[in-house]
């Protein structure tokens, strides 16, 4: 079973807009998978659709063999998502922020307790959990982002653009942490508009342009044709 198998998807929006015309696409367990493009090609409007956001047109999605419209709620348990804005509270320690999220999630304190420290660790966090978030730095922060949609275990973790305007010391260390979460088997979706980013990272990616699909593979082998 893919982790997520997009087709023919279509989004017109009420103004019009195509944004996506007829995509396909279909990402492997264990992958990690980039969607590249310039803005405006449709990034945003098919991480929305996967993650209910966006209602499409047109066309189905399923993760892990779920299908998005018949069981969105069992779909959506499947996913992580990390918003491309920081938007915890400034004013709780990281420990909090991740343990008060599972719990949201119904997951009993204990054992998110135990994902906490994991996934701290895994951010490079764990000395900062017991700080006020406020003072983490902008790299922190957006770590932080990451350990807490990993908070639910989610078997796919999609990410819009994460590191969109922020620098390269950032945008490593963000890399660094991706890297730990899909070696321990999570797959990894993220969209991007640098090809440096997919290039360091991903093993699969698909372009997109103006709402289509024009390339999809291996990353070595669409390397070797630009
Ligand atoms: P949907 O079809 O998913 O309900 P809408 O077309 O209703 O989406 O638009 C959702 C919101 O996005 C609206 O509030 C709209 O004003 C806003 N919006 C409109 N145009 C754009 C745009 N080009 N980029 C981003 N947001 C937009
Ligand atoms: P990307 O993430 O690749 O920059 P988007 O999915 O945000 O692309 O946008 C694709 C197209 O859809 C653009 O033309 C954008 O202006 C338009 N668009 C995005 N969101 C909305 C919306 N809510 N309402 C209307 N048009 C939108």
């Amino acid at each position: 079973q893919p982790a997520l198998a997009i087709q023919s998807l279509h989004k017109t929006y009420d103004n019009g807009v195509k944004a996506l015309k007829g995509v396909s696409l279909e990402v492997a367990p264990g992958d990690f998978f980039a969607l590249l493009g310039p803005n405006g090609a449709g990034k945003s409007t098919l991480i929305g659709v996967v993650s209910s956001l966006v209602n499409p047109s047109s066309g189905s999605v399923s993760v892990f063999g779920i299908d998005l419209m018949a069981d969105r709620s069992g779909a959506m348990r499947q996913i992580g998502l990390v918003p491309q804005e920081i938007n915890f509270n400034m004013f709780e320690k990281p420990i909090d922020i991740l343990v008060n999220y599972a719990g949201f999630y119904g997951v009993p304190r204990a054992e998110a307790l135990l994902r906490a420290e994991k996934q701290l660790k895994a951010a490079q966090l764990w000395e900062k959990a017991e700080v006020m978030s406020r003072t983490l730095s902008g790299g922190m922060k957006r770590r932080l982002m990451i350990a807490r949609a990993m908070m639910t275990e989610p078997k796919l973790l999609i990410l819009d653009e994460p590191t969109a305007g922020v620098d390269i010391e950032i945008r490593r260390g963000m890399w660094k942490t991706l890297q730990e979460v899909n070696a321990a088997g999570t797959t990894v979706i993220l969209t991007t508009h640098y090809l440096e980013e997919a290039e360091s990272l991903c093993r699969n990616l698909a372009i997109i342009d103006k709402g289509t699909i024009i390339e999809q593979g291996p990353m070595k082998a669409l390397l070797a044709k630009l």
